[in-house]
């Protein structure tokens, strides 16, 4: 099990640098996000000592269970929320995450402003677009997003990196990842965090800086 996480790790990073390379993009311009969701720290601790650092959940409740510990032991793991927030999670959010992915509603944002004061703790934010306009996904309007970007700023006193997107399952990937990194240069963004198991070389392609691989570590999750 152990050998096997941190065997398809260093394939991933492979694959990262190769497409970085195969898009002429400067080596280590992308940054991965290994996605532990639903996986145990018994299971998350051998791709730590295989040196990975930085780590993606999508559930506020679920991380607080095991990263407090694993963290203890590794303090400069880097934590990244890729789940839905609901506002009355934002200050564990806050408290526990040094990026979160998915700010996507005006709601999110003050409750993340507030806590941000309150904690004096920056965590990098993302905006995170529903780029296939799918009724069942988070996310805000492609055509929305430079204005709900203005309002974090202006209004909440947000500061935003970068935007975020899951494509449609059905879908090619291609012409999202197009579309969010479109979005991001009009804004004058650098950051992309775009790109799964499934499609994270595309991703690089069209500019992702942050990919969030969770399959191709750690094997197959059990059905949610
Ligand atoms: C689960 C998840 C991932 C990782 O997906 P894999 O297909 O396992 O690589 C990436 N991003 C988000 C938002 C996720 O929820």
């Amino acid at each position: 099990m152990s050998l096997r996480v941190a065997e398809q790790l260093s394939a991933v990073q492979a694959r990262i640098s190769a497409a970085e390379e195969a898009a002429r993009r400067a080596p280590g311009s992308v940054r991965l996000v290994a996605v532990s969701k639903t996986f145990a720290a018994d299971a998350i601790q051998p791709a730590i000592d295989a040196g990975q650092r930085r780590f993606g959940e999508n559930r506020v409740q679920e991380a607080q269970g095991k990263w407090p510990a694993l963290r203890e032991a590794t303090p400069d793991i880097e934590l990244h929320l890729i789940g839905p927030l609901q506002s009355n999670k934002a200050r564990e959010a806050v408290a526990l995450f040094d990026a979160i992915h998915t700010v996507d509603r005006d709601k999110i944002a003050a409750a993340l402003a507030s806590e941000i004061v309150r904690q004096n703790r920056r965590p990098q934010l993302f905006v995170q677009v529903n780029t296939g306009l799918e009724p069942q996904k988070a996310g805000i309007a492609p055509r929305e997003t430079r204005a709900f970007v203005e309002r974090c700023r202006d209004e909440h006193g947000l500061v935003i990196s970068g935007l975020m997107c899951i494509p449609p399952a059905d879908e090619a990937p291609g012409p999202h990842f197009a579309l969010l990194a479109k979005l991001a240069k009009e804004i004058g963004f650098a950051e992309l965090s775009m790109g799964m198991s499934g499609d994270f070389e595309t991703a690089i392609a069209f500019g992702a800086t942050l990919v969030r691989v969770g399959g191709a570590i750690f094997g197959s999750r059990p059905p949610l």
